[in-house]
């Protein structure tokens, strides 16, 4: 079972004609918005035992400890919940910031913080007949800013799966919902890889694309569909017997574990990218210099 928010058609061409009537793209909107947008480096950082909370605790003497670990930061602040949050200068120290298990003496836990957009989380066992406004307005431990249903396909059909995804206007992701008498787990979203409509690379979308336009069924320098007659079917991504927009296609494969490793462990898509190792070129690959990561992502960070 594929849970998706868009489609991953053996054909992603004609559907992107009609952006408005497809709810589907909307979400593909915002991940082009997120993926270009300057990160901060957010990191919580809370006391492990039980109803601790650094709220007790002399700012100056608590700004020492934070310095002790990491050097200068941006700025540390005590949040409502307790917890302290550091906003780091830089992704080095934010892993490093990650990494720190004591402070002033204390065991700590520390997460990594999200811009509030991205703290995004899936809850599972919805009825595809529940109301989703309803279901907001219940739950009540957190704020939830957004539901949108998941979607699966089965046999090639795209529908509506009982999976939930929830946009929380809340700095952290909740490890559990509460409507009524339920409890929901939240786990981690892992948006699917961004592939890109007009040169078919994943990791930027078109907007920003300075590459040539490549044709998702024949992989030629044309639009989709503008193939030259008898052409075949061939990925520009792996030089497969198939649409670039397949979803069995190995680069899409690796830029899927790319994703989760990028939100599960927080990482940067560079760093996430080096962490999976490159399926085996194929060697009916044609012989442009094409690599399936994109550089331009690369620069952006
Ligand atoms: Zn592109
Ligand atoms: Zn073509
Ligand atoms: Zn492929």
């Amino acid at each position: 079972m594929h849970e998706s928010e868009r489609g991953y058609g053996e054909d992603g061409g004609p559907k992107r004609k009609k952006p408005k009537h497809n709810s589907h793209y909307r979400i593909h909107t915002e991940d082009m918005d997120t993926s270009v947008r300057k990160e901060s480096y957010k990191v919580f950082i809370s006391l492990i035992k039980e109803a601790e909370s650094f709220a007790g605790w002399s700012p100056i003497h608590l700004m020492k400890e934070v310095h002790k670990e990491l050097g200068k930061v941006v700025r540390a602040s005590k949040t409502r919940s307790g917890a302290l949050l550091v906003e780091c200068v830089n992704e080095e120290q934010q892993t490093k910031a990650v990494k720190i298990t004591k402070l002033g003496g204390q065991n700590v836990k520390c997460v990594l913080g999200r811009d509030k957009e991205l703290v995004r989380g899936v809850i599972t066992g919805i009825p595809v007949d529940e109301s989703l406004e309803g279901l907001i307005a219940n739950i009540g431990n957190v704020k939830v800013k957004e539901a949108k249903r998941l979607k699966m396909k089965r046999d090639g059909v795209l529908m509506d799966s009982l999976s939930v995804l929830l946009t929380f206007d809340e700095l952290m992701l909740p490890q559990k919902v509460f409507t009524g008498f339920m409890s929901y787990d939240v786990r981690v979203y892992v948006p699917p890889p961004l592939r890109c409509f007009k040169c078919q690379r994943y990791g930027h979308v078109a907007a920003i694309c300075k590459s040539k336009t490549r044709c998702s069924k024949c992989g030629g320098e044309h639009n989709y569909g503008e193939c030259a007659e008898g052409a075949t079917q061939k990925c520009c991504n792996c030089g497969g017997n198939h649409s670039a927009a397949y979803g069995g296609c190995e680069v899409f494969k690796r830029m899927r574990e790319v994703q989760r490793i990028k939100v599960e462990h927080g990482m940067s898509y560079a760093e996430a990218v080096k962490q999976v190792p490159r399926p085996v070129p194929n060697t009916q690959r044609d012989g442009t210099d094409r690599k399936a990561e994109c550089d331009m992502q690369k620069k952006s960070k």
